[in-house]
């Protein structure tokens, strides 16, 4: 496997995590089975967001590297 980005790597690794355990609205309780959480880094943290397709609800999620 490339190792070129490690960086990028764990943040997959961490984005594949949530899309495992965390894809439930917290506002309207769907479970977006198919959608995915979007990250950001600012090189030393990193900021993920999901937006609710049924109600439009941004959560938001920002782990330190
Ligand atoms: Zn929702």
């Amino acid at each position: 496997m490339a190792t070129k980005h490690r960086g990028v790597t764990a943040l997959d690794r961490m984005r594949s995590r949530l899309e495992r355990v965390d894809m439930e609205c917290s506002a309207c309780g769907y479970e977006d089975d198919g959608g995915r959480w979007r990250s950001t880094t600012d090189g030393s943290r990193v900021h993920y967001s999901h937006i609710c397709p049924r109600c439009g609800r941004v959560r938001k999620r920002t782990y330190t590297l």
